[in-house]
């Protein structure tokens, strides 16, 4: 079902794994858990902690960390864009979102420094930028909203940006200080090579099918049955296919692609930037990075895409689009410069909100965090572990003070809806993509 298809650029960069084990007999543990992205990896990290004597199995359908974990676009964020809002409620809930990116932030930093792990971190920062001088309003909204909230932040115009970036492509921007960009593979590869050693991995293991009988979960596999005693599902963008909170998120496919290195002369006549990264002020725009070894990375689809991988030849098409989208903003490069596209399954929700829920006796949840999941993955996954432990926490009321995923009608509505969103949003933001 699920199968990594070996084009992710951030994947082919990091050394191949070996030593790889899938579920091959029956075997009986007291917690399984299913994903091993950032969100599996914490939760057994955590767990192997609290429980030194226990039996945990964590599996993942296909290599562990090449989810959405090893191909996403590397920021790890401390504020999303919003519009504005119109009453204390909306920004009280702004603001304990942001207090969990904080903590999601912290978390990651805890972890790359116990581990002395080397994935590219920058503290330089992000820009909300745009090449439509109307969008000022968006962002004076913005702006005023992160005062409020004490958020350390610069507007920059053209000629700012142009010495910034490297191009003129766009006419402002909204800086946040806070923004941290990295290697996602590396990161998550650490987290694999950091697991403990009461943990067992099982890899190119899909979950087929679970089902609860009185104190035991029995869980098949193509070869064989777990039969557990609790279960976490990390599988964000797969808990929908999995039939958990079916009502509450939803798949979405993203393509991205990043260049080669840019050459000397290259990176010259760009001006030779420092690293940054650009995320979208129209949520359809395209998120554009300059990597710390000079590579451009652009990520600008989001499709309902069934089934959720992609043929190469679809990656393909969209690969076009993205060197489109480079050209525009940097046309002295050459067309040849696009190395790798690829394709990756991220969960949202109608309001933004994400999961994090016992859904039964014994049954846990973390999930739904849309562009994300890099920190509060990491975050929820350490969390869900201690919930699903009968322990508590001060994060854990910090997450579960949030508002909820709304409710999503069903198929085929739903996909009906969200392709015209979409579609819509898209038009919104056509000269930023
Ligand atoms: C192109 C792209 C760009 C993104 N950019 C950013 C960004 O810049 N910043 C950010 O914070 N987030 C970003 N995201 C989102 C982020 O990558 C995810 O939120 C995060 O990786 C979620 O981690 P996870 O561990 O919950 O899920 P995943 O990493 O997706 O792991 C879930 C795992 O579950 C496994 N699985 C699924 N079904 C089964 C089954 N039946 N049996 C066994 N295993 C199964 C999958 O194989 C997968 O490895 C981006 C995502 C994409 C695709």
């Amino acid at each position: 079902m699920v199968q990594n298809d070996k084009l992710c650029g951030w994947i082919n960069n990091i050394p191949l794994r070996t030593n790889i084990n899938s579920v091959s007999k029956d075997e009986e543990c007291d917690y399984l858990i299913v994903g091993a992205g950032y969100t599996g990896l914490s939760a057994a990290r955590k767990l192997s902690e609290i429980h030194l004597n226990k039996k945990i199995i964590l599996i993942d359908a296909q290599l562990a960390g090449e989810g959405a974990s090893g191909r996403n676009s590397g920021y790890l964020v401390d504020t999303t864009l919003n519009d504005g809002f119109t009453s204390n409620k909306e920004l009280d809930n702004y603001k304990n979102k942001t207090d969990i990116y904080k903590l999601g932030i912290d978390y990651v930093k805890k972890f790359i420094k116990e581990y002395q792990v080397d994935c590219d971190w920058s503290e330089s920062g992000k820009y909300f930028a745009s090449s439509k001088i109307e969008d000022k309003k968006i962002l004076i909204n913005f702006s005023k909203i992160l005062s409020k909230l004490n958020f350390r932040h610069d507007l920059f115009s053209e000629n700012e940006l142009s010495d910034k970036l490297g191009t003129s492509f766009y006419k402002l921007a909204l800086y946040t200080k806070g923004g941290i960009l990295l290697h996602p593979g590396k990161l998550v590869r650490a987290m694999i090579d950091s697991l403990p050693k009461n943990i067992k991995l099982y890899e190119n293991s899909t979950l087929l099918n679970w089902n609860k009988n009185q104190d035991v979960i029995l869980c098949n596999f193509k070869n064989a049955n777990i039969t557990t005693k609790k279960i976490i599902f990390c599988t964000n963008g797969f808990l929908k296919s999995l039939g958990i909170k079916s009502n509450y998120n939803f798949p979405l496919t993203l393509t991205a692609s990043m260049t080669r290195p840019l050459k000397e002369n290259e990176f010259k006549s760009i001006g030779e930037p420092d690293e940054w990264g650009v995320l979208p002020v129209r949520p359809m725009g395209a998120t554009v990075r300059m990597t710390k070894d000079r590579r451009i990375l652009v990520r600008n689809t989001a499709e309902v895409f069934n089934p959720f991988k992609m043929k190469e030849s679809e990656i393909k098409k969209r690969s076009i689009n993205q060197y489109m989208s480079i050209k525009k903003r940097f046309p002295e490069l050459p067309s040849d410069i696009i190395e790798s596209s690829w394709s990756g399954v991220v969960s949202r929700s109608r309001n933004g909100s994400q999961i994090f829920e016992k859904i039964d006796k014994n049954i846990f949840v973390a999930g739904c965090y849309n562009g994300s999941g890099i920190g509060v993955g990491t975050l929820f996954g350490e969390q869900i572990a201690i919930k699903a432990s009968d322990e508590n926490s001060s994060e854990i009321n910090l997450i579960e003070s949030r508002t909820k995923p709304t409710w999503l009608p069903p198929e085929p509505f739903l996909s009906i809806g969200v392709k015209a969103r979409l579609m819509y949003e898209k038009l919104k933001a056509k000269s930023e993509i």
